[in-house]
């Protein structure tokens, strides 16, 4: 177990750019490090993604490892896996984190059995104990409370975290660090999936996590159609359109809208509530925004206790006239 040292990240990449949560894990990861006195190490996979590591290094690795394979230049979770299992098994790092991404959902549990290691997926919170050993918390029992789990005994430690949950790492250029090439042995056979073509998915995600605006709707705009007047809202703005739990279930809007604790976390630079009470799994997921607009007819209403700036009123009233005014201002 002592030969076990240093904290990891795996740096993911999409067509040579860095994932928003890769910096957001290497601001995590360095102030674990900076607590146990370790390094950061950065895994970065891919085909000519080596000019990546410089950045790596000024958001906070001391490391990073890059494997470079043509066979890498799509991601497959078996030459993802194999690579960085090999990387691994070479370094021995104490603590591995992963974005909890599509990518890293995939990629973590396939590592895990390989190094036949224990996972934590979808942590909010990550922490050292006095022995040194990881907490990691996650929401447990569909989200009703939050569980602190440990790994002690097998190693490394890995936990995929939530995307926007970690505030991303300052820059700082001066930042001196290493790049080790890794040359994983990876052969064609290894990878038993063939790419024939990617194709960029022709639903419209919303990209909720990476907005700096975003204008929520909750039970309180009425139906499906209550998003038509939040959708002019956030256009206006040029910001994108959230939900809260209520009106998904209720099948007024796609999951993929929904914020909070169990949709998603999100951290831009103004929040506007509309007709959303504030429940406690609500606030979870956007509480960290910067400014909080809140739009309801209820005075009491708990988002209000939360909010920087409140609205008492009807939105289908409030709205329209907020659409006007910025419209006047442009
Ligand atoms: C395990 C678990 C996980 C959950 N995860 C999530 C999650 O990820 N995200 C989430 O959002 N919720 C989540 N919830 C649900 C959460 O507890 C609340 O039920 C939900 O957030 C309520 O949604 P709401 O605010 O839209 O509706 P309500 O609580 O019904 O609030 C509607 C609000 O609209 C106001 N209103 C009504 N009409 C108007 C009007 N014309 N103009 C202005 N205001 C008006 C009302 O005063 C009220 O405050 C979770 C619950 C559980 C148990």
């Amino acid at each position: 177990m002592n030969d076990y040292k240093d904290i990891w990240i795996f740096a993911e990449q999409r067509n040579g750019k860095l994932m928003n949560v890769a910096i957001e894990i290497l601001g995590e990861a360095r102030k674990l490090a900076d607590k146990k006195g370790v390094n950061v190490g950065a895994v970065l996979i891919g085909h000519n993604v080596e000019n990546l590591s410089k950045d790596l290094i000024s958001f906070g690795a001391d490391i990073v490892y890059v494997v470079d394979n043509p066979l890498l230049s799509n991601y497959t979770t078996e030459g993802y896996a194999k690579a960085i299992s090999e990387l691994a098994k070479e370094y021995k790092p104490e603590v591995i984190l992963y974005g909890a991404t599509f990518i890293g959902r995939d990629l973590a549990p396939r590592i895990a059995s390989r190094l036949m290691t224990g996972l934590t997926a979808d942590c909010t919170g990550l922490d050292i104990d006095e022995n040194g050993l990881l907490l990691q918390t996650r929401p447990a029992f569909g989200g009703n409370l939050m569980a602190t789990i440990k790994c002690p005994d097998k190693r490394p430690q890995m936990s995929t975290v939530r995307p926007g949950v970690m505030k991303r790492a300052i820059r700082d250029d001066t930042r001196d660090g290493k790049v080790i090439k890794f040359d994983a042995d990876i052969n064609e056979s290894d990878i038993r999936t063939k790419i024939l073509s990617i194709a960029k998915e022709a639903k419209n995600v919303v990209n909720l996590e990476e907005a700096d605006i975003i204008v929520s709707g909750g039970r309180g705009i009425g139906g499906p159609d209550g998003f038509n007047i939040i959708k002019e809202l956030a256009d206006v703005l040029g910001g994108v359109v959230g939900a809260s739990r209520a009106t998904v279930d209720a099948g007024w809007i796609t999951s993929d809208h929904q914020v909070g604790q169990t949709g998603k976390t999100v951290r831009p630079k103004l929040y506007i509530a509309c007709g959303i009470s504030g429940a406690i799994q609500h606030l979870a997921g956007m509480s960290n925004s910067g400014t909080i607009v809140a739009i309801n007819k209820n005075p009491d209403a708990p988002i209000f206790k939360f909010a920087d700036y409140g609205i008492v009123g009807d939105l289908f009233k409030v709205i329209p006239v907020l659409i006007e005014e910025i419209k006047k201002l442009k």
